[in-house]
């Protein structure tokens, strides 16, 4: 019997709500991990790699999120779920587009609903606005949880900006994940 994720994912692969179906995807990066995880990452859209193989955060960005989630938590991501606000590789690595992100989102939410994290850490602009609803940037939103359906949300830098911002971005990185650990032990 296949579980929710899964029915959802098979329906999923076959999406064509928005252009990215058409702009060259390899394929749709539904997301990855544990489908009762208590913790779940929210990215942005897949890169080159994550089109390729399917998965999401499988490039350096990803490896990044794998460091940080060792270090701070002792976890590896199988105890986790990874995806991102969009499913199809924007082309070029360009930004996702409002029309983009909105056709997703029932994606995005049907996923949140079944997994039901405690703890949701966004990972860069493009999900913290999103779910937050709100038009504000990352480095003003994080450094707290904020209040979010059965959880709380803790905003966080996207990994592909701390590895091009370097050790400030890199410690306020690392202060989130320690905040997402404290709300996961609450
Ligand atoms: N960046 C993202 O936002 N998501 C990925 O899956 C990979 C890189």
């Amino acid at each position: 019997m296949p579980t929710a994720l899964e029915v959802l994912a098979e329906e999923a692969a076959g999406c064509t709500k928005c252009k990215l179906a058409t702009a060259g995807r390899t394929q749709v990066v539904f997301g990855m991990g544990d489908p009762d995880a208590d913790l779940m990452f929210v990215g942005e859209g897949p890169g080159a790699e994550e089109d390729k193989q399917g998965l999401p955060f499988v490039g350096r960005s990803g490896q990044l999120l794998d460091r940080m989630l060792l270090e701070e938590l002792g976890w590896t991501r199988d105890r986790v779920y990874i995806q991102n606000v969009v499913m199809c590789r924007p082309p070029g690595n360009r930004d996702p587009e409002p029309d983009e992100i909105s056709s997703c989102n029932p994606w995005l939410e049907k996923k949140i609903e079944v997994v039901r994290p405690k703890v949701i850490v966004t990972l860069g602009n493009f999900a913290t606005k999103l779910l937050l609803e709100t038009k504000e940037g990352i480095t003003k939103l994080r450094g707290k949880a904020y209040p979010f359906r059965t959880g709380v949300l803790i905003p966080t830098f996207h990994p592909a900006a701390v590895l091009r911002g370097g050790g400030e971005p890199m410690a306020q990185m690392r202060a989130d994940f320690i905040r997402a650990k404290q709300a996961l032990a609450a």
